[in-house]
């Protein structure tokens, strides 16, 4: 039961277990009000970078708060998100120069999709199709849900959500020797649809190397690439949804930098602001933005939220920026890291399809049950993980860790030592 006047995400109602209630962040450590401590093994929704209450940002935040705490952001701007924008867009593309502010992952998405669309619109074309990819997690407005996979989770909204079409996400793991194969069956796919249908599709979304909430999947780099080739020869834009994979998750300070892509549209938020406060952008290339420039009000983005650019944020945002600047190894290490922990992890039986992607490290749990998020293993293996001091929130039998980039070696295989013990004893249960 939770608390009388809240409704808590992504829960089923009836049943739920009272939310453990937290009063206190530190580094890698969440203290609960009974004064248990957890290791924070996903970086709460992944979104806390280097780690909790960490000091840089919070004195940055303090200071900015007694300076400006928030103004309108149409016909205002401020320091906070015009350094913020100039030293992201330096790490970003060449040709990628403009951030548009909003305040949520989804939302970034959600623009990214408005803009691409419009990008035609002003230039007489009526393109009528995104491509995405099949098990993709974009974001749950409406927007944001009709790119990503279609699954339980957004069936009730099936007749609002508008048409997209889907290309399988070529997955890969350790050892898989079959890769190249899927990769270029998609990359046909992709080929003949837009050779077939030259002017249809606005763009292609994708979680470039990652897919998150669809299970930890992992891309390769040169599938990207091939996808950058097909995009820039049959003429669509391409759009990186780097919500969870932006600021160092993938070892490199974005998934397109590690992948030597440039895309066309980039949607951030989360570590955007060291998981401090809800910010996000989303980077356009110099050709998309001279497409809106114009005096027509038809021609005109129409789009803001009120909390855009938050200057709180944005001094969050070039806080986490400096220490992510200043201690690159700290998010670079992690892959090995994850490496050497998982190698008893990874020779237990019923664990397969180990992959790394930088400062994540994932597997399955093969069990009788169906793969996916409602399969009963991750409930018991997070149950087992809390009652020994480590915050994991499997995706049903994908089970991942995907730490604050401040955890230490030491701690580190710590965790992957209890994880090991607590993962030998809940699978010689089943
Ligand atoms: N895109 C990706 C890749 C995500 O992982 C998420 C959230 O998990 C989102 C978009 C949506 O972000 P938010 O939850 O901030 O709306």
């Amino acid at each position: 039961m939770s608390h009388p006047n809240i409704w808590q995400p992504f829960t089923i109602l009836k049943g739920a277990q009272e939310p453990l209630r937290v009063q206190k962040g530190e580094g890698i450590w969440i203290t609960l009000e009974d004064g248990r401590r957890l290791v924070d093994c996903i970086s709460s929704w992944w979104v806390t970078l280097h780690g909790h209450a960490q000091p840089e940002i919070a004195e940055a935040l303090s200071r900015q708060a007694r300076e400006l705490e928030h103004v309108i952001f149409a016909n205002f701007s401020h320091r906070p998100a015009e350094q913020l924008a100039e030293r992201i867009t330096g790490h970003l593309p060449p040709d990628v120069n403009r951030l548009f502010f909003s305040d949520n992952g989804s939302t970034a998405v959600e623009v990214a999709l408005k803009i691409a669309w419009q990008y035609w619109k002003n230039q007489g074309e009526s393109r009528q199709r995104f491509l995405a990819f099949e098990g993709a997690y974009h974001g749950d407005t409406m927007g944001a849900m009709s790119v990503g996979g279609r699954s339980v989770f957004n069936q009730v909204f099936e007749d609002l959500l508008f048409d997209v079409e889907y290309l399988p996400y070529p997955e890969t793991w350790e050892g898989d020797e079959g890769i190249l194969e899927r990769e270029d069956r998609v990359l046909g796919m992709l080929d003949e649809k837009l050779s077939k249908n030259p002017g249809r599709y606005a763009g292609i979304l994708i979680e470039p190397l990652i897919q998150g909430a669809g299970g930890m999947r992992v891309c390769r780099e040169r599938f990207l690439q091939q996808l950058q080739l097909i995009s820039r020869e049959r003429e669509i834009l391409l759009l990186f949804d780097e919500v969870m994979t932006g600021f160092g998750r993938t070892g490199s300070l974005f998934a397109h930098t590690r992948a030597n892509v440039q895309p066309d549209l980039i949607a951030l938020s989360k570590g955007i602001s060291g998981g401090f406060l809800p910010l996000a952008a989303t980077a356009v290339s110099d050709t998309v933005y001279d497409a809106f420039y114009t005096d027509d009000p038809m021609g005109t983005l129409w789009h803001g939220h009120s909390y855009t650019a938050n200057p709180l944020g944005c001094a969050a945002g070039l806080a986490s920026l400096d220490l992510l600047e200043s201690n690159p190894e700290r998010f670079q290490r992690l892959e090995g890291l994850h490496r050497e922990g998982m190698q008893g992890v990874s020779k237990l039986p019923n664990v397969e399809r180990v992959r790394f992607m930088g400062t994540i490290a994932a597997f399955q749990i093969k069990t009788e049950g169906m793969d996916g998020y409602f399969n009963e293993i991750g409930s018991q293996i997070k149950a087992r993980c809390m009652d020994h001091g480590l915050l994991l929130r499997p995706l049903g039998n994908t089970v991942y860790l995907m730490p604050p980039f401040g955890i230490e070696p030491d701690e580190l295989t710590s965790v992957y030592r209890r994880l090991e013990a607590l993962l030998e004893e809940v699978l010689s249960r089943d």
